[in-house]
């Protein structure tokens, strides 16, 4: 094995793939009517007032934030009409003017670190060592999106013309980051944004935006609303105005949105179900300890986040991995983050559907190494699970279950593994471990994944080092990765000097 190989990040790919979708199908049953929000939320719906949600069995409770949500067309429509309003004398500014209010961003970002924390713990349930390197990846956004405004305004003979408006749908597991990424990158390549954040996090979203506002970035360029999933959500998506959405969130969600519209310039980074492969010539201590993190940080609510790890020859038949691996998993503390030794929260709504079904029952041939268990009445706190036995096929191999339960395979050799994880659909991050660099350099060649890491956990990517996107049906809408060189170029249009003449 050659020393070079030891080298644990590998460069990113940005591999294109066809990333079509099927043709525009019916909402699902019973979206069209779903409630806009929790009415366990506060009753009162006037703009400028406060809300407070929390996790419930959580007992934190953070500073209330403005009640932004918005309840009837007419004033979505203002608002949509006024961030493209506003976003002509923003893109209208230099990329070095944009560029120093992002990087104020960063630095207020960086000041309420612990408010963030803080917000994302009560709101969502994530643990503190989760959400640091979070609010982290959000403020190197802010400065890194800065210095790429810079870079923008014309290559070779062609300009960059901004889009005008961009609808910013972020999910709720990185509910500081990602929504940060997206809007800054959007505000940095000179677009107006509107943003919604998800449901369930939009006290983590309000106090992300108010530090932009703080910033210099003005409210009719950069607009926060609090929809829900119902017909104002649709119409916010679907608006003729808007230039770009980004969505990161379910393939479903993905093709729910360009239902709404068939022409919608989606850029959506969407589901996973990643794989860490692991080879007789691993460190299977570093191993065991990466696959544990990658499958219950955050309680593996993580698009990135391994659902399956695939054992190669006598790594599955000697039992040392197997036994490291299991003890890892069972003596994480599991508990709500305001408890200081939680390592793994809580899942964000009660355990149902598939994701019960993944927590409670097995298929044929599985069996559970370690059963998850419930831990409390809400249902949300679940010990970790492993379930051994998963065949090539199976639902377990196949689906995305985004929770606590990994599932363990077994191959004979690294191209049999491989190609388990290239039958996936999805193709969002991989996993290797193995010290070979022959055995490296054939999965780097042929594994189907759009993030790629050797050696390393396979989440918490970092911008800049390792630019974030998927291939296969984990992105939709052609795009280059997020935090990444060439991520902005493609937030606008190019006009070349012969065309504008
Ligand atoms: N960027 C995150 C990571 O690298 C994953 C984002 C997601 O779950 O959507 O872990």
């Amino acid at each position: 094995a050659s020393l070079a190989a030891l080298d644990t990040e590998v460069p990113p790919t940005n591999r294109v793939q066809d990333r079509s979708l099927p043709a525009a199908s019916a909402a699902p049953e019973g979206f069209a009517n779903t409630p806009d929000t929790d009415p366990a939320l506060a009753p009162n719906r006037v703009w400028g007032s406060e809300i407070l949600s929390r996790i419930p069995g959580s007992t934190l409770g953070a500073a209330l934030v403005a009640d932004t949500r918005v309840t009837d067309l007419g004033e979505l429509n203002c608002i949509v009409e006024t961030a493209v309003e506003h976003s002509t004398a923003w893109g209208a500014q230099s990329g070095a003017e944009r560029a120093a209010i992002l990087h104020r961003a960063g630095e207020i970002l960086e000041s309420r670190r612990a408010e963030l924390l803080e917000v994302m713990a009560s709101e969502t349930g994530k643990t503190l060592d989760q959400g640091d390197p979070e609010v982290s990846e959000a403020i190197d956004f802010a400065h890194y999106y800065a210095e790429r405004a810079k870079d923008l305004e014309t290559v070779d003979g062609a300009t960059f013309v901004p889009a005008r408006l961009t609808v910013v749908t972020p999910p709720w597991n990185f509910p500081v980051a990602i929504p940060a990424g997206s809007t800054l990158s959007a505000l940095a390549a000179g677009s107006a944004v509107v943003i919604k954040p998800a449901p369930q996090a939009q006290r983590s979203g309000s106090v992300m935006i108010q530090a932009l506002w703080d910033a210099g970035v003005p409210r009719e360029v950069l607009a926060l609303v609090q929809l829900g999933e119902n017909e104002l959500g649709r119409a916010l998506v679907a608006h003729p105005a808007v230039d770009r959405v980004i969505l990161t969130g379910g393939y479903e969600t993905a093709e729910l949105f360009r239902s709404f519209r068939t022409d919608l310039p989606l850029l959506a980074e969407t589901s996973g179900k990643n794989a860490i492969i692991v080879t007789p010539s691993a460190d299977l201590d570093l191993a065991a300890k990466d696959v544990v993190q990658s499958a219950f940080g955050h309680a593996g609510q993580k698009c990135s986040a391994a659902s399956l790890v695939i054992m190669v020859g006598s790594v599955a038949t000697s039992h040392r991995f197997r036994n490291q691996l299991l003890d890892a998993a069972a003596s994480l503390n599991v508990g709500y983050p305001e408890t200081a030794t939680s390592q793994m929260g809580p899942v964000i709504e009660p355990a149902a559907g598939k994701l019960l079904g993944a927590l409670t029952t097995l298929d044929a041939g599985e069996s559970w190494a370690i059963e998850p268990r419930q831990l409390d009445e809400s249902g949300r706190l679940w010990s970790p699970g492993v379930r051994t036995g998963v065949a090539a096929g199976s639902n377990f191999h196949l689906m995305e279950f985004f929770g606590p339960v990994l599932g363990v395979m077994h191959a004979a050799t690294l191209e049999e593994a491989i190609s388990m994880v290239n039958a996936i659909d999805y193709g969002l991050t991989s996993g290797l471990h193995s010290l070979d660099s022959a055995e490296i350099g054939l999965w780097l060649d042929t594994i189907q994944a759009g993030n790629l890491y050797v050696n390393r956990g396979i989440t918490g990517a970092i911008v800049q080092r390792q630019p974030f996107g998927g291939w296969k049906k984990s992105a939709v809408g052609a795009g280059t990765k997020a935090g990444g060189p060439n991520y902005l170029a493609g937030l606008g249009s190019w006009t070349s000097a012969e065309s504008t003449a």
